[in-house]
């Protein structure tokens, strides 16, 4: 049976911003979580990508995130992908973060990030790849990586080692030499 709409009921709910956080933006990202910050959320910075930027997080969430959740096949955290220039300020980013255009993704998982970060390095296309905060196994705290829609994707691989809070950027080739 349907039920006739009630009369005079509450103002209709903004169910166009609700289907929007539920869209997804890939098969295994959603809108939701690319735009989720904590910082945002605690300093009520607005925190919406524009069209162009939207499409550079569809294509970094198809080309890069899906690919290495569907090979490892277990959730992967999004601990931040867009930020706007507010945001990145807010949170001390660098002025010229990929993060600002959609185009950088920072993935988690308690254990597995020196497997995704090897995934990507070993098999995908990525303009930067950075292992960051690396404790004394050689895992990582998690894995940023970049990647545009156009242009020369430089496949550079970093790791990042945190000194007093501040990041000292190393070639990956000679991290891996100095561990051994
Ligand atoms: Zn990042």
């Amino acid at each position: 049976m349907i039920k006739p709409k009630p009369k005079n009921s509450s103002p209709v709910p903004k169910w166009d911003c609700f289907f929007h956080l539920m869209t997804k933006i890939s098969q295994y990202v959603s809108y939701a979580e690319a735009i989720k910050s904590q910082t945002a959320e605690r300093k009520n910075i607005v925190n919406t990508p524009s069209t162009e930027a939207l499409e550079n997080m569809k294509y970094v969430a198809k080309n890069v995130f899906d690919k290495v959740r569907r090979h490892l096949g277990v959730p992967l955290f999004v601990s931040s992908f867009y930020r706007s220039p507010q945001l990145n300020k807010a949170i001390g980013g660098s002025p010229t973060s990929q993060h600002c255009k959609g185009e950088a993704i920072d993935i988690d998982h308690p254990k597995l990030n020196k497997k995704v970060f090897d995934y990507i390095r070993k098999n995908l296309t990525f303009d930067q790849l950075i292992g960051e905060a690396p404790d004394e196994d050689g895992n990582f705290g998690w894995v940023h990586v970049s990647l545009k829609r156009e242009g020369n994707n430089r496949g550079e691989v970093l790791v990042a080692e945190f000194i007093n809070g501040k990041a000292k950027y190393i070639k990956y080739e000679d991290w891996k030499h100095g561990r051994k």
